[in-house]
This record gives structure tokens, C-alpha cells and sequence, in this order.
């Protein structure tokens, strides 16, 4: 691993590119640069540069290499996985300044934006156009465009809209030479060649740093309702979620929470009704008639799998507070009790029955207090286990290893959404087998000979 000097070196040398402003070296103002929202411990770089043009962030990268100093991207650094994290010391290279929305064209459905563009903002920017980037991780108010690509983000409205990578239609991408290499397409069809953009989405910053992203958009949806259905039992919920499938209904947003969840949400000010077991959040949207019909239609099924109360949430106010509460739940599970931990496998939906009735009893098998939530419709399941006593450490170790274990048994994924980053590194081998793992560290080492580029992550 090269020492401080070595990257100091590299970032002496940048600074004659970017000038000392955007090089910052002083260890107060770094920190900020040092974690993620992830359980990675975080670790202070030795410099942190802030590029504001694709070329400046090029030469930046060729510069690390020339130095053989590590990397590490940021874009939000909301990541849940570790993944702009510089475990291994070195630069960051943070996108912040890199933050414009350079065009959104209503004729072609597209916007074209920078690697820092808070998501938040891009979708009012859209919006007010009467178009619709569907993309929403619950941290769309500080995650950014290139930390969405590189994670390839889900999010509640996956259920109908798909993931990031469902909207990426080309990239710019710096390489560790300096070059920048330009794939995917502006058309929404393109099959030329191979598709190099899928590579890099979702790539985690290991085999280049976004530059430029264009993104496909859809008209904006004109009308949306959101129903809550409250159960007595957490497999209720999960087979209420089975039913809406079932009936051929497809909302935007399926999710689901177990209890704690629940109480952690009323806590935080939603007004629930006491006694519930778990909870069925679905969001329909489309034409006003269409929501209509399918609201009464998703109220009947949810009744019928045996939902206690059925809700409509209609006016802005009670959905924004209600959402509010959905988007602070990862953070306010935390200060429930002293220690958490937070995983998000995923499944084939006919399992999730199964898989949530088998969480639960790993939970307590460890004297742990479960709290389960996340995008159901998708089989995608944040499975957080919470615990005081610093007794149970080893127990919630255990327990999140069954839990990995469990999703692969159920033919699913260790993670949805989140990514492997440093955290889930040992669980990735179990998933993909030998093959698929040298393979992906032959295109690693095709993109990216010398490591420098967010080393210790995934591989
Ligand atoms: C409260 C909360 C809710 C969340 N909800 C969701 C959710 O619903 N769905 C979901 O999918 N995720 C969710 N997340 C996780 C996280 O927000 C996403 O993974 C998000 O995409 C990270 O974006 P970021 O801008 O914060 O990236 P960062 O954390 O800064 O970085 C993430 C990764 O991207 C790489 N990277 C950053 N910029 C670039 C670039 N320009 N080029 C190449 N690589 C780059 C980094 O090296 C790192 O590996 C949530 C997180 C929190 C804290």
C-alpha cells in the first residue's frame, strides 16, 4: 500500500492542474471526505480533489497513476456498503463540484448531467417539465446522480419503473490512463457492440469515474394515490403483497414493514393505529381513471388477504409526511437501540412468505430485535437486526451470515440494491462461484491494471 507522501506527491502534482483550492490536504477538512452511511469504519484521506470538468477529473486519474496512488470516488457518500470509503488511505476524488444539469429535452427524453447532481434535483427539474426520472433511493435528497449509476440505485419505485440502470443510455467515463472512454447511446435503442455501459453501472467505482451521464426520462405520471394496509402478521403482509401481484395489479410501489418498523414510524410522527403487525405501503399511479380503478381494486385484494384497515393517503400533506417518515426509517431504526446492523437481499417474490417468516425466527434465535422493511414487490428486503447488549455482537454476525445464506438457498441475491462494497465483500464469492468472480477480476484488471481505482472493494 503507498504511504502518505506518495499520494501527497500525486496531489501536489494535481494541484498545478486544479489549482490549491480544490485540493484539500488539511486533515480538519477531510474528514468529511472519510465515510459513508455505511458500517465501514471511516478513514480520513490523505488528500481529497474536486475536479469541476471531465478533462480536470481525466488528468487528475492519470496523475494517480503516474504516482501509483489510490482513488476512491464520492459522489452523495450516502452508500450503505462502504463503497466511498478510502479503506486503502489515498485520494478522493469528490464530484461535487461537478454538479450541473447540462440539458433535459423534452423531444428526445433525455437529460444529460454531471456525476454530482443531487437526485432530488434533477427530478424537480423534470418534473417541472411534465417528465419523469423514476429512480428514487429514500436518500434522493443528498445521493447524486454518479453515486446512483455506480451503486445502479433501486428504490421504492422500482416495483414499476425499474432501477438506474433501466434509465442509463450513455456514459462518459475517465479511465486510470487519463483517457475518457464514451459508451452506451443517445436513442433509447442502441445494440451496437457490447454493453459496455451495463458494465460500468453498478461497477462501484472500480473501473472508472463517471464524467457524464445521460439518462432517459418518461412523461410524468398525472395522478398518484397512496394506499397503507395494516395487518396482524408480518407473513399476512407478505401474502397480501403476493395477492396484489396476483391480481395483476402493478403499483409503483410495493413495500412492506414488520412491526418495529412500524412503531419506529408512528414514533416519528405518522398517525398509525396501534396493534399493528406489519404494514403494505403501495402507490398506484397513472391516468386519474386508472388510479381510481386500481385503487379500489388494490383496496379489495388487500382486504381479502386479510388486511385489519385499509387507507387511502390522497392529499400531498399526509403522503409527504408519510414518505418523510419511510425515507428517515434506515436512520431512525438506529437510534433505537445501541448497535445495528442492515442487509438487502433480495428474492424471488414466491418466496418471500418464506423468507420472512424465516428472518424472523433467525432474529430471535440470536436474541436479536428484528425490524424488516423495504421494496417487497421487488423480493428486495432490508433485514436490519438491532441489539443493546455488546454481548450479542457475535450472534448478529451470525445471524446476518444465515441471512445471506437464506437468500441464495431462496435463489435470490445478497444485495438488491446496496451493493458489496467493503462490507459485503466475503459474502460475493458465495453468490457468484469461482468462474464468474476470476472473470470479474480479469475485467478489472483489463480496466484497471495498477488497482489504483476504490481498491478493497467488491473484489
Ligand atoms: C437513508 C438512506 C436511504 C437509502 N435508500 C436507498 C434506496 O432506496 N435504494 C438504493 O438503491 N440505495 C439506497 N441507499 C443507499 C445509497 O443512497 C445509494 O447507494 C446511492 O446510490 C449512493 O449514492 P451517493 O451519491 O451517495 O454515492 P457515494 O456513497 O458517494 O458512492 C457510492 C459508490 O459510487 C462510487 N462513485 C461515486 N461517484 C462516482 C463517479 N462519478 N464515477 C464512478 N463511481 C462513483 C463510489 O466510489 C462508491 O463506490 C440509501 C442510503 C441512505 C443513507
Amino acid at each position: 500500500m503507498p504511504g502518505p507522501d506518495r499520494a501527497l506527491r500525486a496531489a501536489l502534482d494535481i494541484s498545478r492542474v486544479l489549482g490549491d483550492s480544490r485540493v484539500i490536504t488539511d486533515p480538519d477538512q477531510l474528514e468529511r471526505f472519510g465515510g459513508d452511511e455505511s458500517e465501514e469504519p471511516p478513514r480520513v484521506p490523505d488528500a481529497a480533489i474536486l475536479p469541476r470538468t471531465a478533462s480536470e477529473a481525466a488528468r487528475c486519474l492519470s496523475i494517480a497513476s503516474e504516482h501509483g496512488v489510490p482513488v476512491t470516488p464520492r459522489a452523495g457518500g450516502t452508500g450503505k456498503t462502504g463503497g466511498a470509503v478510502p479503506v486503502e488511505g489515498g485520494l478522493v476524488l469528490a464530484c461535487e463540484k461537478m454538479n450541473r444539469i447540462k440539458e433535459i429535452d423534452a423531444g428526445d427524453l433525455v437529460a444529460v448531467v454531471e456525476p454530482g447532481v443531487i437526485l432530488a434535483d434533477l427530478h424537480c427539474a423534470v418534473e417541472d417539465q411534465g417528465l419523469f426520472y423514476p429512480p428514487d433511493p429514500a436518500s434522493l435528497d443528498s445521493c447524486c446522480l454518479g453515486g446512483n449509476v455506480a451503486e445502479n440505485a433501486g428504490g421504492p419505485r422500482a416495483f414499476k419503473y425499474g432501477v438506474t440502470g433501466h434509465y442509463v443510455l450513455r456514459l462518459d467515463v475517465a479511465l486510470p490512463s487519463g483517457a475518457i472512454l464514451r459508451c452506451g447511446h443517445r436513442p433509447v435503442k442502441g445494440v451496437a457492440g457490447y454493453d459496455l455501459a451495463g458494465l460500468f453501472t453498478g461497477s462501484e467505482g472500480t473501473l472508472g469515474l463517471f464524467t457524464e451521464i445521460t439518462l432517459r426520462l418518461i412523461p410524468r405520471p398525472r395522478q398518484v394515490s397512496t394506499v397503507l394496509a395494516l395487518f396482524p402478521g408480518l407473513a399476512d403482509a407478505g401474502r397480501g403483497i403476493q395477492a396484489v401481484l396476483a391480481a395483476g395489479l402493478v403499483p409503483r410501489v410495493l413495500e412492506i414493514m414488520d412491526r418495529e418498523c412500524v412503531d419506529t414510524v408512528r414514533d416519528g410522527g405518522v398517525p398509525l393505529p396501534p396493534g399493528i403487525e406489519a404494514l403494505v405501503l403501495t402507490e398506484l399511479d397513472g391516468s386519474e381513471a386508472a388510479v381510481a380503478g386500481d385503487l379500489e381494486r388494490a383496496g379489495e385484494t388487500l382486504t381479502r388477504a386479510g388486511a385489519q384497515d385499509v387507507l387511502v393517503a390522497t392529499g400531498t400533506v399526509e403522503r409527504d409526511r408519510l414518505w418523510r417518515a419511510r425515507r428517515e426509517l434506515s436512520e431512525a431504526l438506529r437510534s433505537r437501540k445501541a448497535h445495528k446492523i442492515s442487509d438487502d437481499v433480495a428474492v424471488p417474490r414466491s418466496r418471500l412468505v418464506a423468507v420472512l417468516e424465516r428472518i424472523e425466527s433467525i432474529g430471535l434465535a440470536h436474541g436479536l430485535v428484528s425490524a424488516t422493511y423495504g421494496h417487497a414487490g421487488d423480493g428486495n428486503l432490508h433485514v436490519t437486526f438491532l441489539w443493546d447488549d455488546p454481548g450479542l455482537e457475535a450472534g448478529a454476525a451470525a445471524a446476518r451470515e444465515e441471512v445471506m445464506r437464506l437468500a441464495l438457498e431462496m435463489d435470490g441475491t445478497v444485495s438488491g440494491e446496496h451493493g458489496i462494497g467493503s462490507v459485503n465483500r466475503r459474502y460475493l464469492e458465495m453468490e457468484l462461484g469461482r468462474e464468474a468472480m476470476a472473470l470479474t477480476r480479469g475485467l478489472k484488471k483489463l480496466l484497471d491494471p495498477a488497482s489504483i481505482l476504490n481498491p478493497g472493494k467488491i473484489l
